[in-house]
Formats: structure tokens, sequence, C-alpha cells
């Protein structure tokens, strides 16, 4: 037994196992240089291969072409809230917000502070179960971006395709924090694409932004310059120390997705783990509740209560005695949910399912 058990956490989440072992491997005495990888300088050769090798990796995951930058930042997603703005807004042009949940209502919400945030639509008053129609979305002619975020973490709604601004001029930005990297993205389309590493490609510490070159460089002049990607871009990610350990463990995690051969075969697998967990919710004859709308239904946040909703607590307690921890909901929503990214193996989510069905059993 290797006494590791099936987390489900939202973040920091799951990685893989392999992923785990082999920097447990190279830890002590990074590739004979007789140090750890996180004991040297970030501008020495050791670390110049990884950095460049984790971003030559994650181009060909996403396909990613020249005329996007790939940067690595700090400060989490939450920091992009502010970054976005600043270096794609002049302190008076407009943005519009798509808010499908907690995460693209903070967006919108400190975007306020940079530029004049538009909210063209909002889930809340559906307790966030949908995502718009398209056609729905009364876009502003003068928008700069039209910000949407590509999967609600705590609210487990997902875009399973995406808006195009209707003004041609307008950019789409994502944050893609919770889905980054469990399919395919045409990259083309965006502006811009964010994400926190610590869902499914690595540690937290580490944000990565995929940012279409010909918009860096006009940064609001109060733009701080850790929130400037003309800066990290002109230096490639090196302007100041970055977080190199993280960077490390995501260019592992990248080399993992390429070794299983890129994202759409990552697809299919999480789609089928999603598929059995939310086919087990479905047929428990309104034991288990998922009230989010089918077609917009999470791949990798799976949100769901119990009819009985007091049964929650020694639901959650008995999966944890079982080997399957972190499965409480987030705090402003309480209930269940299953965080299952790429990382969670299909047997983690085989073994979830059959519990849920033994303790629908035994509490009917
Ligand atoms: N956006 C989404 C979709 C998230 O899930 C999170 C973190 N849970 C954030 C933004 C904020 O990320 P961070 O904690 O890295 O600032």
């Amino acid at each position: 037994a290797t006494g590791r058990i099936f987390n489900f956490a939202a973040g920091p989440a799951t990685l893989p196992e392999s992923v785990i072992l082999k920097a447990q491997a190279e830890l002590y005495n990074y590739h004979g240089s007789g140090m750890s990888i996180m004991e040297m300088s970030h501008r020495g050769k050791e670390f110049d291969a990884v950095i460049k090798k984790a971003e030559s990796d994650l181009r060909l995951l996403l396909g990613i072409s020249d005329d996007y930058a790939v940067l690595f930042l700090q400060g989490g997603a939450t920091t992009q809230f502010a970054a976005v703005p600043l270096n794609l807004c002049a302190p008076g042009d407009s943005a519009d917000f798509v808010v499908t949940g907690s995460w693209s209502d903070k967006a919108f919400k400190e975007a306020q502070k940079f530029c004049k945030a538009n909210l063209i639509w909002s889930g809340k008053s559906e307790k966030y179960t949908k995502i718009p129609a398209f056609d729905d979305l009364k876009q502003n002619p003068d928008a700069k971006f039209l910000h949407i975020c590509g999967n609600e973490t705590i609210h487990g709604v997902e875009f399973k395709n995406y808006p195009s601004p209707s003004n041609k001029n307008a950019l789409l930005v994502a944050d893609m924090s919770s889905n980054f990297c469990s399919k395919p993205v045409d990259v083309s389309k965006f502006g811009l694409i964010y994400a926190g590493a610590q869902k499914n490609v690595g540690p937290s510490g580490v944000t990565i932004a995929i940012v279409r070159k010909d918009l860096i460089g006009n940064a609001q002049p109060i733009t701080p310059v850790m929130l400037d990607y003309k800066i990290h871009a002109d230096s490639a990610s090196l302007y100041n120390t970055p977080p190199c350990f993280a960077i490390y463990i995501c260019a592992l995690v990248f080399e993992d997705l390429l070794e299983q051969g890129g994202l759409a075969g990552v697809e299919k697998k999480n789609q089928k783990k999603a598929g059995i967990l939310y086919d087990t919710i479905d047929e428990s004859n309104g034991y288990y509740v998922c009230p989010v709308e089918k077609s917009v239904r999470s791949l990798m946040n799976v949100p769901f209560t119990l009819k009985k909703s007091d049964l929650e607590k020694k639901f959650i307690e008995e999966a944890a005695k079982e080997g399957m921890v972190q499965l409480k909901g987030h705090r402003s929503v309480g209930g269940v949910r299953a965080s299952i990214y790429n990382a969670m193996p299909f047997a983690g989510v085989e073994k979830l399912v059959a519990f849920m069905k033994d303790f629908q059993a035994r509490h009917p």
C-alpha cells in the first residue's frame, strides 16, 4: 500500500502520482547538480531548461501559436482580475462581464476599479446553474473585452463552447483556472487566457497567462510592474524571481499530459469520469441532486446535495474513512463537491460512485 488516498479537493488538488514520484526522485540532487531545483538560481542553466520546456510543452499541448506569449506569473488568478483590465483598458474604457458563478463575479468586481466594467449577464438569480445563450448577450459596442470564467469551480458550471465578442475589435478573455488543460481549446479565439496552476497543472504559486502579443505594451501608467504583461513578456517570465519549484512541477505535468497523447484523449477520460458520477446522481431517484443544467455541467467540479441534507455530514465523514477526502462543498454553498481533475484516476471516481450507491442503500 502506498498510503495515497483519493483527494477530491478543488485546489490545491491531486497531482499525477507519476509526477509526485519523479519530483521526489529528483528532489535531493537535481540532475547531478548537487542541489535541489528550489535551491538554485532562476538564471542558471538547469532552471532555464525547465522553464523553456514548460513553455514549449504547453504550446504543444494547447497548440499555442507564436502570436501569443506564454507567461508564468505570481499572485494567483485573483491578481489577474486586476491585471486584465489594467493591461487591456485605458481608465475610462469599458469591458463586458458574464457572471456565471462566484469567480466571474469576483473578476467583475475587481475590474470595476480599473475600467468601466459592465455586468451583461448574471446567473445569480438562478443560483448559478446556467450559462447564457450567446444570442441573448447584450454586449456593449465599445467594450474592449468580454470576460468569462470557463469553469466555475464552486458552482460546477462550464462553458462547452465560447461566445464571440459582437464587436470585432473586442477580445474574448477567459479565466480557465479550473479547467485548464482538461480538454483541447482553440486558443486563437481568445485575446487572453489565464489560469492558476493549482487545480489541473501544478501546485499553487504560479499562474499562467496566454496573451496575444499585439495586446501587450498598452498597460495603464499606474500598472505595477508585477502586473504589466510587457515586463514579463520582455524578460521571458524572469523579470524577478519566479516561483521556480511550482513551474518545475507544471513542466512535469505538461510532459505527463503529452506522454498520455495530448488533450483530446485527456478530455475523453474526463468525460468518462464525470459521466459515471453524474449518472449516479441522476439515477438516484432524487436522493442525490445536482442543480446545474445538464448541458453545462462541469467535467471538473461536480457539486451535489443530498435530499436529506442532514445526512451530508455523515456522507462526507464516511467517505473520508474509506479514503476519499475533501468532498465538502465550498463554504459559500455547502453540500458536497467532488473535484475530479485530470489527475483523479478513474478508479477514484468508481470508488466514489460505489460508495454513493452503498450509502443510499444503507440510509434510505
Ligand atoms: N478563478 C477560479 C475559476 C478559481 O477556481 C480560483 C481559485 N479557486 C480563482 C480564480 C482564484 O485563484 P487564486 O486562488 O489562484 O487567486
